[in-house]
């Protein structure tokens, strides 16, 4: 498939924007992620928020959630931090059923807080010296954290819709920056998503019984979320011509009323989740070895995660985009805002 240069030129912006990081995907797993996914929108999704200056941009703020961790603030910690993970097992350890979470985000926080009081034998006790954002106790919310911007972007591109109709071009201008920061930041988290130690409580190494010898080093994480790509080389230009099509999310109501597009991003978490013996296969054997450059086998792994992650979030802007009717309250101020300007001609 032949490349568009702006996809190009995208690449090689990043490629002088990045540096290393430790936690998530590093910045330049994180920026291939959002690039990926600009570049696997069909042609209604708007032109806008393709041009070079806003794909920048977009690539750009890939890493503004990341950013929020070297804070010492630590209610914005608490806030923050938690958004990034989701300990999938220990949804299981609590008793609870992951096919049935809540999609309310502080609903899910007091049902699981008694299921793990219910359940404590299966957790590791909270130490206070390492606990403190107070947030130990939580497996992390990255299903609520996709499927909340997920609402956010979709409001904004309605806010979009409606003042490109009845707007300034400053509002309009405006409204675009807003939607385009939040396909940012959605990115971020849609990417920590596709990467397997994101969406497992082995998130820094194998803990607790080990009959298969899995690595429990420290240094694993960061090894994945950027050790390895950088050994390995890899880079969004040769990825693009991989990208897969983005597919619009099923917003059709569910059965058990709950929200179809949460439900999808948990379907998606399930999925890495199921990529983690296989990683943690391929350090014991050696393709995607700890401080060893990866193999072609332990390369490609890494490639499909981030092409996965790109598919993924390109599919959720997608679907926001066509789904996002007109904001008919901001429509009803703005079009009565207009005529107190510009009245009619008697
Ligand atoms: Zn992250």
């Amino acid at each position: 498939m032949k490349i568009p240069l702006r996809l190009l030129a995208i690449a090689a912006v990043a490629a002088v924007l990045s540096p290393s990081r430790l936690h998530a995907w590093g910045a330049e797993g994180h920026e291939m992620v959002n690039q990926l996914a600009l570049s696997s929108l069909p042609a209604d999704f708007p032109r806008w928020a393709l041009t070079p200056a806003n794909a920048r941009q977009v690539v750009f703020l890939a890493n503004e959630p990341d950013f929020l961790r070297d804070s010492k603030d630590r209610m914005m910690l608490h806030a923050a931090t938690v958004d990034h993970d989701f300990d999938l097992e220990e949804i299981a350890d609590a008793g609870m059923d992951v096919a049935t979470l809540s999609p309310f985000r502080y609903e899910f926080a007091v049902q699981f807080a008694a299921a793990r009081a219910a359940h404590v034998a299966n957790f590791r006790p909270i130490e206070p010296q390492y606990n403190g954002n107070h947030t130990a106790g939580f497996p992390g919310f990255l299903p609520w954290t996709i499927a909340e911007y997920y609402g956010q972007l979709q409001q904004a591109f309605s806010c979009v819709k409606t003042f490109e109709k009845y707007g300034t071009p400053d509002e309009v201008a405006g409204a675009r920056a807003n939607a385009l920061w939040i396909m940012a930041v959605m990115g971020h988290f849609v990417g920590d998503g596709s990467q397997p130690l994101h969406v497992s409580k082995y998130f820094y190494g194998w803990t607790g019984p080990n009959p298969k010898g899995y690595v429990s080093r420290g240094g694993w994480h960061g090894w994945i979320d950027s050790g390895a790509i950088e050994k390995a080389g890899i880079t969004a230009a040769e990825l693009l011509p991989r990208v897969r099509p983005a597919v619009p999310v099923s917003v059709a109501p569910r059965p058990d009323g709950r929200d179809p597009v949460f439900v999808a991003v948990v379907d998606y978490l399930k999925a890495t989740n199921l990529q983690l013996i296989p990683l943690y296969q391929l350090e014991k054997d050696g393709p995607l070895r700890m401080g060893v450059p990866p193999t072609a086998e332990g390369r490609a792994f890494i490639d499909d995660r981030l092409l996965d992650g790109g598919e993924m979030l390109g599919s959720l802007w997608l679907t926001a985009w066509r789904h996002a009717g007109p904001d008919y309250y901001l429509q009803s101020r703005l079009l009565r805002r207009n005529a107190a300007t510009h009245p009619a001609a008697p």
